[in-house]
């Protein structure tokens, strides 16, 4: 049988089953069902898109996977020529892996071998956010700080090295006061913490840990798995504030298979590259750089500059503003939006029980979590679509 994702099997409800899937619409035997998530965000052409799937079906009939591992191939190598060249600054040096989590584990790998390989071993801080999630493995728990995600860490005790900061100046300004030249890197998502709570802050905090990093020596990586690929209404927030290292995931194949790429810049590739074998990277994700992965991320891109998803993006917010913005209710704590997110935390999870069917007998997928009732849409919507989503989103609290 399938062991379901977060679910206690002994109760969970039956999950949909989906039949068919096309453009922003999942459909089951029974209802078609506009997907107000994007399967975890990814999805963000919508299911079934052309020039994906034909980029899929044209590399999987030469081959579809070989390994990376004293082999290379011309999808690889097309993707990583395409993502320098379209990537920000010199974040040009592209190690694949099959999923985001596993991308983070490299940029945290790549980032403590890159001081060991300079000498510095006493930077050993990793300095995280609070409300932080990078990913289900156990070294991204860890500097992850959500406990849903990471109790099982708690029966090893707590990490010394990973130290958790909120998004604010005056705490990062006393981090790096306070562990200075132990310091090692610090990871954040951007903008926009997603699985954390859809938790938004200001771009000055970035600017000044970028500052702060250069003044100290300190890599800063963005996890950008969720916020890449337009979702804060940026193309990557990497556009407005430069990272050592970048991460990038889910949307990076349209949703359509998984994969992930850890992007290092010049400065991080240097400290790897030496006569002495010990200073080489020492990761090699099975399915890294898989073929159909590759033309699917290179059709995506593709998409992403030819359907202008930025201006999208800012026209999905323009429509949750209106639609969502002061919206009120006893029951909500507050509404949050910002690109193509759109997210009300009440105060009691309880609140929210029963959202999913409620939904569902409506026409949307929807997948509330714990205080969170949100929208994280596929970007080819149309108007009446979107503000259908938002209308259910609202009716749920006038019924
Ligand atoms: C989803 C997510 C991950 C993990 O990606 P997987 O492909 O699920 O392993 C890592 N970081 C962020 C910010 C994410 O949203």
């Amino acid at each position: 049988m399938i062991w379901y994702p977060y679910e206690q099997m002994k109760n969970m409800k039956t999950p949909y089953k989906i039949v068919d899937a096309e453009g922003p619409y999942l459909y089951t035997e029974d209802a078609k069902l506009l997907d107000s998530i994007s399967s975890w965000w990814s999805v963000i052409y919508g299911y079934h898109q052309p020039q994906i799937t034909e980029a899929i079906c044209q590399q999987a009939a030469k081959f579809s996977h070989v390994m990376l591992g004293g082999l290379t191939h011309q999808a690889a190598q097309d993707l990583s020529d395409k993502l320098a060249d379209w990537l920000p600054g010199d974040l040009n040096y592209c190690f694949f892996s099959d999923s985001g989590s596993v991308a983070v584990e490299v940029a945290l790998k790549m980032a403590l071998q890159y001081y060991v390989n300079r000498g510095e071993k006493q930077r050993k801080t990793v300095l995280a956010l609070e409300h932080a999630y990078h990913g289900d493995t156990f070294k991204t728990m860890e500097v992850g700080d959500d406990e849903d995600y990471h109790f099982v860490l708690q029966v090893y005790g707590e990490n010394p090295y990973v130290v958790h900061i909120p998004t604010e100046i005056a705490a990062l300004e006393k981090a790096f006061d306070r562990y200075k030249a132990e310091l090692n890197c610090l990871i954040v998502e951007p903008l926009l913490q997603g699985a954390g709570g859809m938790r938004m802050y200001d771009i000055a905090f970035l600017k000044r840990a970028r500052e702060l990093c250069d003044e100290h020596g300190v890599l800063l990586i963005f996890d950008e798995v969720a916020t890449g690929f337009g979702r804060t209404g940026y193309r990557f927030v990497a556009d407005a504030v430069l990272p050592d290292i970048l991460v990038l995931g889910k949307g990076l194949t349209g949703g359509h298979i998984g994969h992930a790429v850890t992007v290092a810049n010049q400065k991080v590739f240097a400290a790897f590259y030496d006569d002495s074998q010990e200073k080489a990277l020492m990761h090699g994700p099975t399915f890294m750089g898989n073929a159909l992965a590759c033309a699917a991320a290179r059709a995506s891109i593709e998409l992403f500059d030819a359907l202008d998803v930025p201006a999208r993006v800012a026209h999905i917010e323009e429509i949750a503003l209106r639609e969502l913005a002061g919206f009120t209710d006893e029951r909500i704590r507050e509404v949050r939006i910002m690109g193509g997110c759109a997210c009300i935390e009440v105060y009691d999870a309880r609140t929210l029980a029963g959202y999913q069917e409620f939904a569902y007998k409506r026409g949307v997928f929807a997948r509330p979590f714990l205080t969170y009732l949100y929208a994280m849409v596929p970007y080819v919507l149309t108007d009446e679509e979107l503000v259908h989503i938002f209308s259910v989103m609202k009716e749920w609290f006038r019924k």
